[in-house]
C-alpha cells in the first residue's frame, strides 16, 4: 500500500502499532507510527516475522479472481448507443446536528410518487425520489445512510456510489470542523458538492455568512460567479426542497455524464445488509450497470444465492431493478458487508464457486492475521 502509514499496516495484521515501531527500531529501523513505509520496510517485517510480504489490495486480488470466471467489474458494455441515462446517486454529508437526518426524512416524505404510491416508508439504507425538473420528470438516489463514515467506508473498499453530495451547513452555526471534512472527502473523491444551506426557519440564520466562509475554501456559490449551486432549505419547516432536488439534477446534466446500459448482467454495490429474522439474509443493493431481475444468479461479496424477490423502499416488490434504483434483495446465503460488489453471473453454481473463493480467502486473512499475531508476540517476548 502506497503512502500507508506503518498505523495502516498494523491495523491489517491486527497488532498494536507500537510494537511495530518497537521491533523495526531493535532491527535499527527509525519508524514511527504514522509515518508512511515503503515497501522494503514491510519485507523486513515480513522477514523478521517468517513471513512473505505481498503487497497486493484486496481490490486487486478480487478483480483477479473475477477475471479468472471471465467477469470484469465495473465496466459498462456495449456500444455508446446503448447507454441511457441514470438517476444520479446523492450522499449527504456534513456537521454533526446540522440536519443531514432531517433533510433525508423530509426529503423522502416530499416524494410525490411515495404518496401515490400509498405504501409505508421503510428504512433500506437507500431511496429514489421522483422531481420535475423543466417539466420532465427525474429521478434522484440517495444514499440513507448520512455522514461521512459510511461514504469513506465505500471508499476504502474502492467502491464509489456517490455522483453527488450535498454539504449540508445549518445557516445557524455556520461552517464547523466536520462540514470541511466531509468537502475534502468529497473533493478527493472528485464528486461535485450541492450545497443545501440548511435551517432558514431560525432566526438567527445567516445564510449570506455561509456563502462567505465556504468561498474561503474553494467552494464558491453560483451567484458568486463561482460553479457551485447553494439552496438555502429548511429540512423542519419543508421549504425549497424541490429547488435542492433541481439543484442536484442541474449539477449532474452540467457536470456528469450519467449514463448507463440496462441490457446487460447487474452489476453495483452493497449498501447495508443484515439478518432477518424471518426473511433471512437481506440485502440493499445499489445497481450501477444493467438491471437486476428477480430469478438472477448473483454473488454479493463472499454471499451467493439467486434473487428470490425484490422490495423497495416503500414495500412494494420489484420484478426489475435498473441502473441507480436501490433495491433490497432477498435470497442470499450470507450477510455480505456494506461497500463489497454484487455481479450477476451466468448460473447458481459460477456464484457459489466465487462466493466460495472469496469466504476462503477472507478465512486465510484472519488466519494469517492472528499467526502474525502470535509470532510478533513471540519475538517481543524474546
Ligand atoms: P444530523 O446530526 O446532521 O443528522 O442532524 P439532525 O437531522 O439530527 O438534526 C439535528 C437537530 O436540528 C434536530 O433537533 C433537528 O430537529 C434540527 N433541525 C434539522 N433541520 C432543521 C431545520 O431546518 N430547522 C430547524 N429549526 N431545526 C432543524
Ligand atoms: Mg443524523
Amino acid at each position: 500500500p502506497r503512502g500507508a502509514s506503518l498505523t495502516d499496516f498494523a491495523e491489517k495484521i491486527n497488532v498494536e502499532p507500537a510494537q511495530l515501531v518497537q521491533m523495526l527500531f531493535s532491527l535499527g529501523e527509525m519508524v514511527t507510527a504514522t509515518e508512511s513505509v515503503n515497501e522494503e520496510t514491510l519485507q523486513l517485517i515480513g522477514e523478521e516475522l517468517n513471513y512473505i510480504v505481498q503487497v497486493v489490495s484486496p481490490e486487486d486480488e478480487d478483480r483477479e479472481l473475477l477475471e479468472s470466471f471471465d467477469i470484469e467489474f465495473g465496466e459498462d458494455e456495449g456500444d455508446e448507443s446503448d447507454l441511457v441515462v441514470r438517476p444520479p446517486v446523492v450522499t449527504v454529508m456534513g456537521h454533526v446536528d446540522h440536519g443531514k437526518t432531517k433533510l433525508l426524512d423530509a426529503l423522502r416524505k416530499a416524494n410525490v410518487v411515495a404518496k401515490e404510491a400509498g405504501g409505508i416508508t421503510q428504512h433500506i439504507g437507500a431511496y429514489q425520489v421522483q422531481t420535475e425538473v423543466d417539466g420532465e420528470d427525474r429521478r434522484i438516489t440517495f444514499i440513507d445512510t448520512p455522514g461521512h463514515e459510511a461514504f469513506t467506508a465505500m471508499r476504502a473498499r474502492g467502491a464509489q456510489a456517490t455522483d453527488i453530495a450535498i454539504l449540508v451547513v445549518a445557516a445557524d452555526d455556520g461552517v464547523m470542523p466536520q462540514t470541511i471534512e466531509a468537502l475534502n472527502h468529497a473533493k478527493a473523491a472528485n464528486v461535485p458538492i450541492v450545497v443545501a444551506v440548511n435551517k432558514i426557519d431560525k432566526p438567527d440564520a445567516d445564510p449570506t455568512k455561509v456563502r462567505g466562509q465556504l468561498t474561503e475554501y474553494g467552494l464558491i456559490p453560483e451567484e458568486y460567479g463561482g460553479d457551485a449551486m447553494f439552496v438555502d432549505v429548511s429540512a423542519k419547516s419543508e421549504l425549497n426542497l424541490d429547488k435542492l432536488l433541481e439543484a442536484v439534477v442541474l449539477t449532474a446534466d452540467a457536470s456528469l455524464d450519467l449514463r448507463a446500459n440496462p441490457d446487460q448482467d447487474a452489476q453495483g454495490l452493497v449498501v447495508e445488509a443484515h439478518l432477518d429474522r424471518g426473511r433471512g439474509p437481506v440485502a440493499t443493493v445499489l445497481v450501477q450497470r444493467g438491471t437486476l431481475h428477480v430469478g438472477d444468479s448473483i454473488v454479493a461479496g463472499p454471499a451467493h444465492g439467486r434473487v428470490r424477490a425484490m422490495l423497495d423502499e416503500h414495500g412494494n416488490e420489484l420484478s426489475v431493478a435498473d441502473p441507480s434504483r436501490p433495491a433490497m434483495v432477498l435470497g442470499l446465503s450470507a450477510v455480505p458487508g456494506a461497500g463489497q460488489n454484487f455481479i450477476v453471473v451466468d448460473d447458481d453454481r459460477m456464484a457459489r464457486q466465487i462466493a466460495e473463493k472469496r469466504e476462503a480467502r477472507e478465512r486465510a486473512a484472519m488466519q494469517a492475521k492472528r499467526r502474525v499475531r502470535r509470532t510478533l508476540e513471540d519475538f517481543m517476548a524474546s
